[in-house]
């Protein structure tokens, strides 16, 4: 049995110092240190950094030159192993609109790897399917080649892998899709890359979305004659919300905005490229020229084309720029996206139960050891 000691532990509700989390793949108890015999268990001192759950990213598309979407499994594999130093300890590949025969091979490839339990990285929970049920108005950088009319069918025959899938609401079958989803499987339904009003984002909501693909980006805006898709996300309390919290994608200015507002509805998301973690330069997203400069990525025509954001860094901008207590923060990045998918009872954050996915950070929010499953998968080189 380990134990890890020393460090400023960062749970749900609060922030502890002195506590002793005992664990194997499990938290199997949570101590205070003098409670403890130090010599009955293999110690991990967190040498007064702060102690966290390991981070849940439900929506990155790539990572360290690898794409989900070139369907390619050794890909998922760079990816897995490379989020950990992240703090990423679970993630849902996320697929982009390419066309329906690609999407699919991108399925299988995460389906192959996840089942196999072959890679080494943070656990993948399942796919988040971008599109490609979509509205091409608010396509972003999404092809519109591709775009197909709603289909619940191709996502039931798929539900065995795919965790969230993104529709517009007010497309053709979407209402019907979103009902048929819903009541049929357990994947969660987003409402994103919409040009919906608030009456159909509301009429969405009543059929069954319960989530929102990056609140404010590729949707309808707030406007105080015509709510839009964020008005409805914000007033629906049952719809949680994605946010990347670049700065550059949204404001800072709103991050207190939406928490008063969404508090454990709200997830931090990265919406990371294959650009991630690599220098700047030309890259591609779903087959379409990106190019790359500092936290920006921008297709040729200005289109902002998903992000090289961390989720630890995400985390980190979201503390530094709102008056969000360190906890409420990091369930932004762990606890609430585990809600969201339906993981909570399992991962999220450090209680008794669940899988010993934990993380030590120092006050930059730099991430020096991860630990999965209660194995230390990544230790920062000095
Ligand atoms: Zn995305």
């Amino acid at each position: 049995m380990k134990c890890l000691i020393n460090g400023l532990v960062i749970l749900a509700d609060k922030v502890e110092r002195g506590l002793a989390i005992i664990f194997d793949e499990k938290i199997e108890k949570i101590a205070t240190i003098s409670e403890i015999n130090k010599n009955d268990y293999e110690i991990i001192d967190a040498d007064n950094n702060y102690i966290a759950p390991g981070l849940v990213d439900i929506h990155i598309h790539g990572y360290l030159g690898a794409d989900v979407s070139d369907g390619d499994a050794d890909g998922i594999r760079t990816m897995a192993q490379g989020i950990i130093k992240n703090g990423v300890t679970a993630w849902c590949p996320t697929t982009m609109t390419v066309s329906k025969g690609e999407i699919e091979v991108a399925f299988s490839a995460v389906r192959e790897v996840k089942n196999s339990g072959e890679y080494y990285g943070a656990r993948i929970l399942g796919v988040n399917s971008e599109g490609p049920f979509i509205n091409p108005s608010k396509k972003g950088a999404q092809a519109e080649e591709y775009i197909l009319r709603p289909d619940a069918d191709f996502i039931l025959k798929h539900s065995d892998i795919v965790k969230l899938f993104t529709v517009a609401p007010e497309v053709d079958g979407a209402i019907e899709c979103i009902k048929k989803v819903s009541t049929e499987s357990n994947v969660l339904v987003s409402m994103g890359h919409t040009n919906a009003t608030y009456e159909e984002s509301t009429a969405g909501v009543k059929a069954g979305i319960r989530h929102t693909t990056h609140l404010f980006n590729a949707m309808t805006a707030l406007n105080h004659r015509n709510p839009g898709v964020v008005g409805a996300a914000l007033s629906a309390d049952n719809v949680s919300c994605e946010l990347i919290a670049d700065t550059f994608h949204i404001d800072k200015g709103l991050f207190d905005l939406v928490y008063k507002i969404k508090g454990d509805k709200l997830c931090l998301i990265t919406d990371c490229i294959r650009a991630g973690g690599m220098p700047d330069g030309d890259y591609t997203l779903g087959g379409q020229p990106v190019h790359k400069e500092g936290i920006k990525c921008l297709m040729p025509d200005g289109t902002i084309a998903g992000s090289v954001l961390t989720l630890n860094q995400a985390v980190k901008n979201l503390f530094e720029n709102s008056d969000l207590t360190i906890s409420q923060a990091v369930n932004c990045a762990s606890l609430n996206p585990a809600k969201a998918i339906g993981e909570e009872k399992n991962i999220g954050s450090i209680a008794v139960g669940k899988r010993a996915d934990m993380i030590i950070m120092d006050e930059e929010f730099n991430v020096l050891t991860t630990l999965l499953g209660g194995e230390v998968a990544y230790k920062e080189e000095k």
